[in-house]
């Protein structure tokens, strides 16, 4: 049985994949993790998600940091970065092996894509592997077996939430057959090795919640709270970071930003315009407001404001689209 983390300090993190520049949608998850954790009097501590370097962006890790820096999110200790943790990670799988809760699989994605019922996240594993290997196969990824019972969870923007892993995602892979350790399994493990309390990220991983709280509990670590915030898409409804509209954040302009970022999470604006960074956090600190904003899962940042908003002529490379 896992404790809960009420009667710890807060301290909040922010976890950004370097595959690219901040853009208005992790900006928003930045600000409202880092203003959720000052509001408490916590530490907000900084990951660097740089597990799947086939995906990394030469460059980006950098360029986060430095946006994040000129955005006034300043961050607690030193920076955790996923590529130096191969060790935890198969630590923490060994863990599962000895406990007989994974198993080798040796079926490719298109083998899966062709005979799996489709849920929520994708194809849903079918199981082929589940009683051990089919002769001639060799093993590519590990997963997890899901015979889980429900798992429920209240997140404190979006509510109680409860889902059937084995049901909507199935058995999940926790080593990819590239040998990279999955996202999940990674973030579990980071979450208890910082010590984090309070997660407040974007509702993208709403539904991966479940299936990291399984790992938490068969790994025997502390179940920190949830806060999924909207995520931001464009006017088509894509997910604002996965559109061609998604220009990076102007890091030489931050404040017209950084207000459309406060006020897209439903807080109130300052009455007097802020005019530089340090102004503007002196005065949000104590005003952020959990309970403001929008217990959506997407919502376009014209529902808030002017977007992108009126910054003035673009310079350098920040104003370029991607
Ligand atoms: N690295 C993930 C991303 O950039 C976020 C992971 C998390 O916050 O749990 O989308």
């Amino acid at each position: 049985m896992s404790a809960n983390a009420e009667s710890s300090a807060y301290r909040g993190r922010f976890a950004p994949s370097p595959t690219g520049p901040l853009h208005f949608g992790s900006l928003v998850a930045a600000v409202g993790s880092f203003a959720d954790a000052r509001a408490r009097g916590g530490d907000w501590l900084l990951r660097i998600e740089d597990l799947d370097r086939p995906r990394e962006r030469p460059g980006a890790a950098d360029d986060i940091l430095y946006t994040l820096a000129a955005f006034g999110l300043t961050w607690d200790g030193a920076i955790l970065r996923q590529s130096a943790r191969g060790w935890a990670y198969a630590q923490a799988l060994e863990q599962l092996i000895h406990a007989g809760l994974v198993y080798p699989c040796g079926c490719t994605r298109a083998e899966i894509a062709t005979s799996a019922r489709r849920g929520p996240e994708g194809p849903i594993y079918p199981g082929t592997c589940r009683h051990g290997l089919p002769p001639g196969r060799t093993p590519r990824s590990i997963r997890l077996r899901a015979d889980s019972p429900r798992i429920d969870f209240t997140d404190r923007i979006q509510g109680p939430r409860s889902q059937r892993i084995d049901h909507d995602v199935g058995d999940f892979v926790l080593r990819r057959a590239d040998g990279i350790h999955a996202y999940q399994l990674a973030v579990v493990v980071d979450d208890a090795a910082q010590g984090i309390t309070d997660i407040v990220r974007g509702a993208d991983l709403l539904l991966s919640t479940p299936r990291q709280i399984l790992l938490q509990r068969h790994l025997g670590l502390r179940q920190p709270r949830y806060a999924h915030l909207p995520l931001a898409i464009d006017t088509d409804g894509r997910k604002l970071s996965k559109s061609l509209s998604a220009l990076p954040v102007d890091a030489s302009n931050p404040v017209p930003t950084l207000l459309a970022a406060w006020r897209f999470l439903g807080q109130q604006a300052p009455p007097t315009r802020a005019t530089d960074i340090t102004d503007f956090w002196r005065w949000a600190r104590g005003r952020w407001r959990l309970d403001r904003v929008p217990a959506l899962q997407h919502r376009s940042p014209t529902q808030a404001t002017a977007w992108p908003p009126d910054t003035g002529p673009r310079h350098g490379r920040a104003g370029q689209p991607r």
